[in-house]
């Protein structure tokens, strides 16, 4: 984000990146070429006063295990249902932000959308594609990838690979399948700091979400 003159100090984002596990780094350089010093957040107090907080790509098992040990997983859910945090989770982020598949980790359940696991093959099925995200082209790094297989109504995708979503966007939450902190376009970033605010829990109670 370029700098913002005419914006008043208290309407700025407090930004925190999870850094439990996992690539939380790119996303802090990420957010830094936005002007944006964002909190690493390893404990519960740290997100207190967040009004963002990414969830890094990782390995969705060991994140949700690292959040229930600390006592963030309560926390950060409850937060983000109060309509006081908004979450943008890439790759294991975006895991843990959506509905149970039935299959392990436990999910959040903040984005009305199933997220199944590893589905597009091993490590060695990653890739990087130039894909049209909100109508211009990026550069996508995919690794060991998830998969939207359910969106609710009022989950919008901003792109897609084939016919499958790999960004979407509902009340409060951003989440990617695929990398959009590796290389050098903030445009996501940017989209979750100025695009993307928190959102209330009667709101997601409506949509079935909880
Ligand atoms: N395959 C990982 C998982 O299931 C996610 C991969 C990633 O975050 N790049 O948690």
């Amino acid at each position: 984000m370029s700098a913002r003159p005419n914006m008043q100090p208290s309407s700025a984002p407090r930004v925190g990146v999870l850094a439990l596990q996992g690539g939380f780094e790119p996303h802090l350089r990420m957010l830094a070429s936005l002007g944006v010093e964002a909190r690493e957040v390893r404990r519960p107090a740290q997100l207190a006063d967040l009004t963002h907080l990414v969830l890094p790509g990782g390995e969705s098992t060991t994140l949700h295990h690292l959040l229930a040990l600390f006592d963030m997983w309560d926390v950060l859910r409850a937060r983000a249902l109060a309509g006081e945090l908004a979450l943008f989770g890439t790759c294991a982020g975006a895991i843990l932000l959506g509905k149970s598949d039935g299959t392990r980790p436990p999910r959040l359940a903040l984005l009305d959308a199933v997220c199944v696991r590893n589905a597009y093959g091993t490590q060695l099925d990653s890739s990087r594609e130039t894909l049209a995200v909100a109508g211009q082209p990026m550069d996508c790094t995919f690794i060991r990838a998830p998969k939207f297989t359910r969106l609710g109504p009022d989950v919008s995708v901003l792109a897609r690979r084939g016919d499958d979503a790999v960004l979407v966007q509902a009340p409060g939450v951003l989440a990617a399948t695929f990398h959009p902190e590796l290389g050098d376009d903030p445009r996501v970033h940017r989209l979750f700091l100025e695009g993307c605010a928190p959102f209330a829990r009667a709101a997601h109670e409506r949509l079935g979400v909880v």
